[in-house]
């Protein structure tokens, strides 16, 4: 059975119209207002970035390619809604992504769910409302799968990920060979072997996401080639009609990062190897995962001095930010700390000095960067803005730690400017969960 759900419909080129010139950067002055209006530590993004990085992404891919967006590299509903306008799909691994996602606009045929233990409950939830394809980590996830399926009286589509052996270029933390993402080679070859008796599931094709915010784009490269040569072994007797490349295009985010070169992977993409993928019949659907590399460069996190010492021959100064909301400093989400990308009011290399940015966390991994180069005078009520935090921000942060605000979103789109998610106090979470905090009954009883 051939499902009608298998079709992608067309996507926009998401390209057209924003890809040229360079995207205004946002002035000193005016972070400075916005601060001033929505207080601190808060993230700005700014729409004409996004949409900047999203036209070379598309200049980049072979024409008709997919895009999806993964909604955990952001999920703030105005930044899935920009992506939702410029045609993407959707890359969700929960319920709550999935509602997140069609609620920002995004139709589910154009959604794809991943994610290492789906439950039923979850899988039942893809099939009801028709989601282009589970990407399906295992034989016992397609079976349960196609049960529940079954018992719902729904198509549903599988695409199979595939979980490929390290080469020797695979970094520290790359998920590439046995992982808990994904299936080895011999395993989508059994499930392709046993299809028929997987309906009314129907598999359309493969899936591999290679790595994490690489910035190398030889690794893509040759990874991709390790997929292709996968799906080739794997389409000996099965025409897949979509392949889906999956994310990690990394961004800049430490100070000595240098940006991803797309060019050699363009080429790769537009190359023989692909186009030798179409056998006989119509091209497969190639679809691509993009998260931090359009949204990272868009965002900046900015947060105020509270307080400046010297200690042990050190200069500290103390923020109102810290990796509550922005854990991917701490080297938590990361393999090492180098200095981030990050300024503070200017002065000149003669009037600097090395200082610790510390937040106000009781936890000594809250130093969100060291030896960083600041103005001697550097004071309280400073402003210090850290860039390239538009992905894996906020929402990737134990935002509860320690019980501050949660901090406010504001979306830049050229002279506009809108606030996307407003500050939250911790005692508005505490109302949430416990119906008898006073915060509950009287808001406001607790002291701000
Ligand atoms: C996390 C994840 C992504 C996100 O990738 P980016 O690095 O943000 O582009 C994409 N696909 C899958 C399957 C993921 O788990």
């Amino acid at each position: 059975m051939r499902s009608a759900m298998a079709e992608l419909p067309d996507i926009p080129n998401a390209g057209a119209g924003a890809a040229g010139g360079p995207a205004a950067g946002l002035s000193r002055a005016r972070l400075e207002e916005i601060a001033k209006r929505h207080g601190t530590p808060c993230f700005i993004y700014d729409a004409a970035v996004m949409r900047e990085a999203a036209g070379r992404v598309r200049a980049a891919l072979p024409e008709g390619a997919a895009l999806f967006y993964p909604v955990k590299a952001n999920p703030n509903p105005a930044i899935v809604g920009l992506f939702a306008a410029l045609g993407y799909g959707a890359e969700v691994a929960s319920r709550g992504e999935l509602a997140l996602a069609m609620a920002a606009g995004i139709p589910a045929k154009r959604i794809v769910w991943s994610g290492p233990a789906k439950t039923d409950d979850d899988l039942a939830a893809a099939v009801k409302v028709g989601i282009y394809a589970v990407q399906v980590e295992a034989l016992g996830e397609i079976e349960r799968l196609a049960a529940i399926a079954a018992q719902l009286e729904r198509p549903a589509t599988a695409v199979l990920r595939l979980d490929l052996p390290k080469d020797s270029g695979a970094r520290r933390g790359d998920w590439a060979g046995a992982s808990s993402f994904g299936m080895d080679e011999p395993t989508a070859a059994a499930i392709l072997g046993v299809r028929d008796r997987l309906a009314p599931v129907e598999i359309v094709g493969f899936h591999n996401h290679p790595t994490s915010g690489s910035l190398n784009a030889a690794d893509f490269v040759r990874r991709f080639a390790t997929f292709i040569e996968a799906v080739r072994r794997l389409s000996q007797e099965f025409a897949p009609r979509f392949i889906n490349f999956g994310g990690g295009f990394g961004a800049p985010f430490y100070a000595d990062d240098s940006a991803l070169d797309l060019d050699p992977i363009a080429a790769f993409l537009h190359g023989r190897e692909i186009q030798a993928l179409t056998g006989d019949g119509p091209p497969p659907q190639l679809g691509f995962e993009m998260g931090r590399y359009v949204t990272g460069p868009a965002g900046r996190y900015l947060a105020r001095v509270v307080a400046v010492k010297r200690t042990a021959g050190r200069r500290f100064a103390a923020l109102d930010g810290g990796i509550h909301h922005l854990m991917v400093v701490s080297g938590t989400m990361r393999f090492l700390r180098r200095p981030v990308a990050v300024s503070g009011p200017p002065a000149d290399e003669s009037k600097s000095e090395p200082t610790e940015l510390t937040g106000p966390l009781c936890a000594p991994t809250d130093r969100l960067a060291s030896a960083v180069s600041l103005s001697k005078a550097l004071a309280p009520g400073d402003l210090i803005v850290f860039s390239g935090c538009g992905a894996y921000g906020k929402h990737a942060s134990p935002l509860n730690f320690l019980g501050h605000d949660w901090p406010p979103e504001i979306l830049v789109d050229g002279d506009e400017e809108r606030l996307i998610a407003r500050r939250v106090r911790f005692e508005e979470v505490l109302a949430l969960q416990s119906p008898d905090h006073p915060a509950a009954a009287e808001p406001g009883r607790v002291p701000p």
